[in-house]
Parts: C-alpha cells; structure tokens; sequence
C-alpha cells in the first residue's frame, strides 16, 4: 500500500506545492519565534543596505524550510539560486553556481549534510571572506586561482543537524530549528490552502486533516490533496466534516496521524517491554533504512512523546502503551495477555 504520510516528494507534488506555497510572512503559518527574530534580522542588514548573514534551517523534511528561504528572497528582493548537496559533485559545480550570483544573492542548499568534504573545504573561505580559492591542474604545474565573490547569503537545511561538520555548522551566523506544528495551525494552512484550491474546506474538516497529518504541513496538503478528489467525484463544491473523515479512513491514515510504519515501531518498541532497542535492530526490522528512521520516522513520534530516546536505545512511553490499550511494565498481567 503507498504510504500515505510518505514524506518523498513527487514531481507531480512539487508542482502541486508550488501553487500552495506562501509567498510572504502573513501567508507562513506558525514558526512563530523563527518568523519574528527573522524580521529583525532582515530589517537590520537592509538597513545596513548589507547581505544577510548566512543561514541554518534544520527539523524533518516537509516542515518550510524551502519555502522560508523563498520568502526571505521575496523580503531582500534578492535573487535565489536553489540546489542540493548532493548536486554540487565536484569542486567546478561550486563554482559555477558562486561565480553566477550577485551582490546580496540567495543560494539555497538543501540537503547540506550530504555535502562532500572536499566541496565543503572550498565553501569556507566563499562563506567567511567571500573568495574563492580553486586548485587548477595537479603536481608541481598547480595553480591556486583566487576569485573574489560578491556578499551573499547562504541559506542551508538540514535534516540532520548532527551529521554537519562543525566548522560547516559554525560559518552559519543563524541556526534555526524547525518545530512540529500544531493541530490549529495545520488547521489554518490547510484552510489557506483550500481556498486557493478554490474549494473551501469548512473549519472542522480542516481541523480533522490537520489532528492526522504528523505535525506537518506538507503531509497535511498532501491529504488535502486527496480528500478533495473524494469531494469532487461526490460533486460537493466544499470540503465537509463527513467527506474528510471518509476519505481520510478509505485512505488508511489513523486518527493521530501515525501511518503503518509508525504503528510497526511502536508495536516493535511496545512488545520490546520497556527493553530499550538499537537503531540497527529497529532498522533491520521494518527493513528501513536507519537515517530515515532518524530523520523522518522518530521526530514526530518523539515530540509527541511516543517514544524515548536513551544511551541505549529507543523505549515505547506510557502513552505508546496507553495508545495499544496495553499497560507497561509496571501492570505485567495486562502485557501477557
Ligand atoms: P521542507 O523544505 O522543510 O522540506 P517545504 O518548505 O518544501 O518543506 O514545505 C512543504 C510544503 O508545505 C510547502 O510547499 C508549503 O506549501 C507548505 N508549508 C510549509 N510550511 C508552511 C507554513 N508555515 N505555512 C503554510 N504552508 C507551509
């Protein structure tokens, strides 16, 4: 079956997110610590008529960080270049992109942690001194060429704030961690985005695809997406209550937002009986794939308070067993059931 809280974007759905992406402060729901401390920062360096210093967005895939790199661009009327890590393959592909920007200019690299030491040696100097140092030939005939490079700004994300190196990590004069979003503000983009979908979702269906979407935007546009296909095949000009809960069960997406694969690792942890269990045991029995468990499979189910992480390994909570109707160690007649 798909996964329906699959986080994988789709060409299809990057077209489908470009219509639905917010363009400016008013339109970006939530994040709302990040969104003020962002403006000051914008207002000042505009003031200073200066390049934005650079930037560090890192949290789980699907949670603005694209879209907030747009709509600082959109706020410095600066240009913005977007790339991937593992795009930029060798020391040339760097430079191209560099040699290419403007004065006060936006790159944006997704997926940062992925980037290649050697790449990332050559990033250092063009984000501290804005200069680039190339190495032209090899032996004795090599030749360092030195490029000055116009002030720009780096915009990077992450999904894995640990796996960056930390003189990377330190060239960033911004860090910002993305949070999880709230069932009401989930509520309000899906609303937002309904309508410019141009068929309005009434409130408490907004709100019932907002409580299953795992805290995150893109998932919850994503069952937009598909409960609006329900309406339309029924000819309803509106999203209503009853069609989203429908379509949102014939769709297999359970009432907290957890999809099947998060129901199997909290069963595994649960029946685990408070036994903490290793990423490479979880990994090999979902035959998942062990950074994705990291990055996209615990941090929801770990804000919410599901699981633990500890020295040893990963345990279900009382509210993971409360969820399985079942009781934890403490109330063992229950587990042996
Ligand atoms: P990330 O880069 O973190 O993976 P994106 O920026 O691509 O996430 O966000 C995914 C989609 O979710 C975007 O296309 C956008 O439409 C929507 N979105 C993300 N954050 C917000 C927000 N704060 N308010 C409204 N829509 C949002």
């Amino acid at each position: 079956m798909e996964r329906m809280v699959e986080i994988e974007r789709f060409e299809e759905e990057v077209s489908y997110e470009m219509t639905l992406r917010p363009s400016s402060w008013d339109e970006y729901i939530g994040q709302e610590k990040m969104k003020k401390n962002l403006k000051v920062f914008i207002e000042a360096s505009k003031r200073r008529g200066e390049a934005l210093d650079h930037i560090l967005f890192f949290g789980p895939p699907g949670l603005g960080k694209t879209t907030i790199a747009n709509i600082i661009a959109f706020e410095m009327n600066a240009n913005i270049k977007t790339t991937a890590a593992p795009m930029i393959e060798k020391a040339g592909d760097l430079a191209a992109l560099l040699t290419n920007i403007e004065e006060g200019d936006i790159l944006f690299i997704d997926e940062i942690h992925r980037m290649s030491p050697a790449i990332e040696e050559i990033l250092y100097p063009a984000m501290e001194d804005f200069r680039l140092d190339i190495i032209i030939g090899s032996g004795p005939a090599a030749q360092t060429v030195k490029i000055d490079l116009p002030r720009f700004t780096l915009i990077g994300a992450t999904t894995r704030a640990g796996m960056l190196s930390n003189p990377l990590r330190e060239r960033f004069g911004m860090h910002f961690r993305m949070q999880f979003y709230t069932a009401n503000e989930l509520a309000k983009i899906v609303a937002q985005a309904s309508h410019k979908l141009e068929k309005p979702s009434h409130e408490k269906a907004s709100h019932e695809i907002a409580r299953r979407s795992r805290g995150t935007p893109r998932i919850a546009l994503r069952l937009l997406k598909r409960v609006r296909d329900f309406s339309e095949v029924a000819n309803e000009n509106e999203v209503t209550l009853e069609r989203a809960k429908y379509a949102l069960d014939e769709l297999g997406v359970n009432n907290l937002g957890f999809d099947e694969q998060d129901i199997q690792l909290l069963e595994l942890l649960v029946s685990a009986k408070n036994k903490p269990m290793g990423l490479s045991t979880i990994g090999a029995a979902l035959s998942e794939d062990e950074g994705t468990i990291e990055d996209v499979l615990e941090p929801y189910l770990i804000a919410n308070g599901y699981i633990e992480r500890t020295a040893r390994g990963r345990i279900a909570t009382q509210k993971s067993y409360a969820h399985f109707k079942l009781a934890s160690m403490s109330d063992e007649g229950l587990l042996n059931d």
